[in-house]
């Protein structure tokens, strides 16, 4: 979402001189301002670096609801390699035969579904993570190298390549692959425009919690969302644009200094990003959930002393954002006593007869300027 393009209504404008941080984020990158999923809140993913839940957590500030963050999709095979954080192996890999084993080499994909590779990415993700954790292994193995290895190179180009410089060749050896972060199914609450409960801000793409896709995404749904909401919001905006832009205030750190402690935030992230991936991956219970509510609210706590009193870096803004969005993630998670979709609670297995979206509704809400669609028709948690 180009931030720009926001500014140019005199509402986000004003939002944008009240809330200094937007401001501070678009000098930090360059004038775009960056709205992607949050899946970096976890130790394995495959998205990129900026991951962070910026557009979320800037959004949640600014007053807007956020609903269903609990619902984060976990790709089952991401190349598990110290040089190669978050490639992804194609489902496509499965589909063309490859199958899945223990470090012994034993198959286990048979324990939980009788689809076997076949089963759909959620549950294929979840019995690797089962066995991951039970023999306290590192990764799992997939393995295609029975498959001619024309028909491998041919189909799977890029996963050849890309293996074989880190010394793998899958079309004889097995491939190291961990389950990890794919998809931020929920988000800012948005209208069919892509308009958010503040007048003149509009979220596209994973920020944005449309309702499309449920409990669970459709693998490739994501990129067709993407396309109809940012038509329609850009058609929205076109239509609505009123009075001339005025600059926001600029970032004032003539009182903060130069940190020299960047080791903390560091320390942070990892911390961070590990005990998410530990206590509200891809199987939760709900002691698990409340240990996370714990830790992240003193990383938090810990993190906005930093951004108090030094000045901002892209690290601790992102940190400052990942932080307070795992925590919603928290709490949208522990809110919902029942499995259903990519939530899944081993305390509470069984699916409610009745679906219902969590909505988190932040300090800054204004219900006479917020939106009035039909997602506020449901049953939605307070914060
Ligand atoms: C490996 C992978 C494969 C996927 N495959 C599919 C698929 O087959 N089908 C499907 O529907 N969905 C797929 N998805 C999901 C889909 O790509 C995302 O949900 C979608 O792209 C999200 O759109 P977005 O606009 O929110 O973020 P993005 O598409 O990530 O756009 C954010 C943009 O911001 C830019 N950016 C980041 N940081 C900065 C900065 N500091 N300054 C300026 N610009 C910056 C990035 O370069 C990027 O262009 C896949 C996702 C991944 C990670």
């Amino acid at each position: 979402m180009s931030l720009r393009r926001m500014l140019e209504d005199p509402l986000v404008n004003q939002m944008m001189a009240s809330h200094t941080e937007c401001h501070a984020l678009l000098n930090l990158m360059g004038g775009e301002l960056v709205m992607i999923g949050a899946s970096k809140a976890y130790r394995y993913t495959t998205n990129p670096d900026g991951a962070s839940g910026d557009g979320i957590a800037i959004a949640w500030r600014a007053g807007c609801r956020v609903a269903n963050l609990e619902f984060n999709q976990f790709h089952p095979t991401c190349l598990y390699h110290p040089e190669s954080r978050s490639f992804l192996m194609t489902e496509a890999l499965r589909g063309e035969g490859a199958t899945l084993h223990l470090p012994d080499g034993q198959r286990f994909i048979s324990h939980f579904d009788d689809r076997e590779e076949l089963a759909p990415r959620d549950i294929v993700a979840r019995a690797i993570d089962f066995e991951m954790k039970r023999l306290g292994a590192d990764c799992v193995f997939l393995d295609i190298s029975h498959q001619p290895a024309d028909l491998i190179t041919r189909h799977f180009p890029q996963a050849y390549e890309r293996c074989l410089a880190l010394g793998i060749d899958i079309t004889r050896d097995r491939i190291p692959v961990v389950p990890a972060a794919h998809y931020t199914c929920g988000g800012v609450v948005v209208d069919q425009y892509g308009a958010s409960d503040v007048p003149g801000l509009y979220v596209v793409g994973e920020s944005a919690c449309t309702g499309l896709h449920g409990a669970n995404r459709m693998a490739s749904n994501s990129l067709l969302e993407c396309f109809v909401y940012a038509q329609s919001a850009a058609q929205h905006i076109a239509e609505s644009i009123t009075g001339e832009l005025t600059p926001p205030k600029t970032w004032d750190d003539s009182r903060v200094r130069d940190s020299d402690e960047e080791v903390v935030i560091q320390h942070n992230w990892q911390e961070l990003r590990r005990l998410m991936w530990d206590y509200v991956g891809i199987v939760r219970t709900s002691r698990r959930l409340e240990h996370a509510a714990d830790r992240i609210a003193l990383l938090e706590k810990e993190v906005l002393g930093y951004y108090g009193r030094f000045q901002i870096t892209r690290p601790l803004l992102e940190m400052r954002n990942l932080a307070r969005v795992s925590s919603l993630m928290v709490q949208c998670a522990a809110e919902r006593r029942e499995s259903r979709g990519l939530h899944y609670n081993s305390d509470f297995p069984d699916t409610a007869s009745v679906a219902r979206d969590s909505i988190l509704i932040p300090a800054h809400f204004d219900p006479d300027t917020a939106l009035n669609g039909p997602i506020d028709r449901l049953p939605h948690y307070h914060q």
